[in-house]
């Protein structure tokens, strides 16, 4: 085999406004060439306690159980999920949307039985369907997904689907991956048992170490299993001896991907949650009105409205996949399609993180108008662009 010849990296110079990542801060990027330590040094443990403390103020929860899953959003996901569900109890996952498939796949494999409560996509879960569920089924864990990448819908109602399951005694599980640090959410004071996220969505920063918490009830369940969880690597009763008091290797955390995090939690903590999630739903808002303004209505109703992605019907006689491509070759900027049952409906564009930016928007909805007006579409830029003056104007 003869020796390749690759060159020096060199990336295009990218703005990105779809369903993630997204951009990622200057200051986390910094963090990431800070040089490595083990990953049971005295100086790591001090990063260990220190990442855990911001993700608990993040996710506005005093549960002790709450760490950094060495893997992207799906890892997170499925160290809530295969070591919650044990063989032969019963599921409960919605329809409404791509990662409520994802949720059933691996609740199935964890030996569950999954049955589930039915919402078209682009629509949240209504609270008497779920309790309607539960009745029938009886199941043990009830999963939900707080911000639909899919669709860009955001569920309401949380506190009342949580009662719904803990009426039936059930566990809850919430896919945070595009809410958390971007979207409000009240681990502790909306009743969730176990919430688990990614960091490359509303926390921008790259994909490695993904936020997990489970309450002590959660937690109870998940150590007195009967049978083990069946991947060795995110079973948390021995990730325990990890980030708990013991501290003992289990497995060489992402070092890099964990002062990443740490420093993207900082930008949290820094801003305030609470006026981080103002920022997305201000910021995202004009985007939403002026793209509207434009002739491109939201998708989903306004109620449910995601501010971290902004699902915006594709006008008539519109290519979507040619405007994405359009705006990727004349203006570095990614946006996305739909998928699913919205496929050819709606662009799906991410407004998370460092990428809610009044700069990402002045760039993404003249750009946006251009690639629209390219492909002939009955649109009126200049309405669009009046509302996006106007209100950042206003700021
Ligand atoms: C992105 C995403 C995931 C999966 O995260 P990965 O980092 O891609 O593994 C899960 N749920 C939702 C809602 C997401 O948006």
């Amino acid at each position: 085999m003869s020796r390749p010849e690759v060159g020096e990296l060199t990336v295009p110079d990218r703005t990105l406004m779809g369903p993630g990542p997204s951009d990622v801060h200057p200051r986390v990027l910094r963090a990431m060439s800070t040089p490595l330590v083990g990953h049971l040094d005295p100086s790591f443990v001090e990063i260990m306690d220190e990442v855990q403390e911001l993700l608990r103020y993040a996710f506005r929860t005093d549960n002790e159980w709450t760490i950094p899953v060495s893997g992207t959003g799906s890892a997170s996901m499925e160290a809530a999920v295969g070591n919650l569900v044990e063989p032969g109890d019963t599921a409960l996952v919605p329809t409404n949307g791509y990662f409520g498939d994802r949720m059933a796949s691996m609740a199935e494999r964890a030996g569950g039985d999954v049955v589930r409560v039915d919402a078209p996509w682009g629509e949240p879960l209504d609270p008497a369907d779920v309790a309607a569920a539960f009745d029938e089924h009886q199941p043990d864990v009830f999963g939900f997904v707080h911000a639909e990448t899919s669709t860009g819908v955001r569920q309401p109602d949380v506190p009342e689907l949580t009662s719904i399951a803990h009426e039936h005694d059930a566990y809850v599980i919430a896919d945070c991956v595009t809410s958390l640090g971007g979207v409000e959410l009240r681990v502790d004071e909306w009743g969730i048992d176990a919430a688990y996220s990614g960091p490359q969505k509303c926390l921008s920063c790259p994909p490695g170490a993904s936020p997990l918490t489970l309450n002590d009830r959660a937690m109870e369940k998940v150590l007195s299993r009967e049978e083990p969880a069946r991947s060795w690597y995110l079973d948390l009763s021995l990730l325990e001896g990890y980030w708990g008091e013991e501290r003992a290797y289990h497995h060489t955390a992402p070092v890099t991907n964990v002062y990443a995090l740490r420093e993207a939690l900082r930008l949290v903590a820094e801003e305030g949650i609470e006026e981080r999630w103002a920022r997305h739903r201000r910021i995202a808002g004009v985007l939403k009105d002026a793209l509207d303004a434009m002739g491109l209505a939201l998708n989903p109703d306004e109620a449910h409205w995601l501010p971290s992605l902004n699902a915006m019907e594709v006008p008539a006689g519109v290519d979507d996949g040619a405007v994405c491509e359009y705006l990727l070759d004349r203006y570095d900027l990614e946006i996305a399609t739909g998928l699913g049952a919205l496929e050819g409906d709606i662009f799906r564009i991410g407004c998370m993180g460092h990428s809610a930016r009044p700069e990402n928007v002045t760039l993404l909805v003249p750009a946006l108008a251009e690639a629209l007006e390219a492909q002939g579409a009955d649109v009126d830029p200049a309405a669009g662009l009046a509302v996006m003056r106007e209100r950042l104007g206003e700021r």
